[in-house]
């Protein structure tokens, strides 16, 4: 759609919107893949998102992709508010044969990513609310709590092989291949990574077994692209947006791409020589989203278990202990393919000291190296932290 249909679909379809209201309407997406419109009645002030996918990528025609993505994250969106209440946008209505999803507008709120590299600003609820958020949707939709044909059917609903290959070929695939691969390092570093990543036969062996798991470890309903630019906030919310990538894979995926995002902001701030306190209240983040997130999944799992070998003890023990070292490892990957691979950060991106970003790429590669390969030593918050002051 363009504008003028946007327009024209919203003043049909939605009840909010009368026949002769004056609308103003502006295409607002960033992303590679989706349009994302913003319409607004000059006169009440209401205004509401629409998401459409088209049968193309947004940056590129060649790029084809299955419109099915957009019926995806606006059943998941419903969802995920079910499980995890007010920690997601509202979606008003889905619209199978335009491929279109109208939802809450949520312009008051700033993307984590541009509040943490451009703004430096504190967000002192942060960890609480997204540690809420995959405790809740993560654990709420996996064996151990569903009815197991509910799950597999859901497994099956959700099974996004398009989006699912993408993941697999930019985060477990090409950043580790030099050839045939679309990776984009930056210049200086060619000589590092040629060594460091392409030359570690261990570190391949280990994404190799890593990549086979997301594949087939059908653990929970992940939202699949949970980093610092699928999140809004405030100062006194959060909203998680874009779960287009939903599918049934393994917890960690979400766990470790939110620890990696936030150490690129760590990266960022270190670099450019933020201030004190917002560094600390960085490295605390970090910790408490590892360390809240385990003592919230160890009550939820108490109070809302439901099979019954599952209650055996030492069992929740040995689950959790999986779902960290799968945390630990995709951090490490997520870490790679950022510097690495085809889609950067602008954390790492806008660093305009080339030295500096030289530094910051290779302590985040010597970290990422060492969470993946130790990955069942990464228990606490703490030992990320220890991590990448001992990658400095
Ligand atoms: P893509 O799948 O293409 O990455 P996103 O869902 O991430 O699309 O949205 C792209 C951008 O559109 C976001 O970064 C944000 O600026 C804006 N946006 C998306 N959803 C909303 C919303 N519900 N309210 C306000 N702005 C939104
Ligand atoms: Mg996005
Ligand atoms: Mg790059
Ligand atoms: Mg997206």
């Amino acid at each position: 759609m363009d504008i003028e249909d946007v327009k024209e679909y919203v003043r049909c379809k939605l009840d909010v919107f009368t026949p002769n209201c004056e609308l103003q309407c502006e295409e607002i997406g960033d992303g590679n893949l989706n349009y994302v419109f913003r319409v607004r009645d000059v006169n009440s002030g209401i205004s509401v998102i629409v998401k459409q996918a088209g049968v193309t990528a947004r940056i590129s025609d060649e790029f084809k992709l299955s419109t099915d993505r957009n019926r995806i994250e606006s059943e998941v969106l419903l969802l995920q508010d079910k499980l995890a209440p007010g920690l997601v946008p509202k979606v008003l209505q889905y619209d199978d044969v335009m491929s279109c999803c109208v939802m809450e507008d949520l312009s008051s709120y700033t993307i984590l990513r541009t509040a943490l590299t451009d703004e430096q600003r504190i967000f002192p609820l942060f960890a609480d609310h997204i540690t809420t958020f995959m405790a809740n949707t993560l654990l709420l939709s996996s064996d151990v709590v569903m009815n197991h044909k509910d799950k597999k059917a859901a497994a099956a609903a959700f099974s996004n092989p398009e989006l699912c290959e993408i993941t697999e070929d930019l985060v477990y695939s090409e950043p580790f291949k030099n050839h045939n691969s679309r990776n984009d390092v930056f210049a200086p570093n060619e000589h590092f990574v040629e060594k460091e990543i392409y030359g570690d036969d261990e570190l391949r062996l280990e994404a190799a077994k890593l990549k086979f798991q997301f594949m087939t470890n059908a653990q929970a309903l992940l939202h699949g692209d949970l980093h610092t630019g699928s999140i809004f906030v405030t100062e006194k919310e959060t909203k998680v947006i874009d779960p287009e990538f939903a599918f049934y894979g393994p917890m960690g995926y979400d766990i470790g791409n939110v620890i990696a995002n936030l150490m690129f902001a760590w990266s960022h701030a270190t670099a450019v020589n933020a201030r004190t306190e917002y560094v600390q209240w960085l490295e605390q983040t970090i910790v408490d989203v590892v360390d809240l997130f385990r003592t919230k999944f160890t009550a939820l799992w108490d109070a809302s278990v439901q099979d019954v070998m599952a209650k055996e003890p030492g069992f929740r023990a040995y689950y959790l202990q999986n779902v960290m070292a799968d945390s630990a490892a995709v951090a490490g990957l997520e870490l790679i393919r950022r510097i690495v691979g085809l889609a950067g950060v602008k954390d790492i991106s806008s660093i305009a000291d080339e030295h500096d970003r030289i530094a910051a790429e290779r302590v985040l590669l010597t970290a990422a190296k060492r969470l993946i390969k130790n990955r069942n030593e990464f228990e606490a918050g703490a030992d990320y932290i220890g991590a990448l002051k001992q990658a400095q």
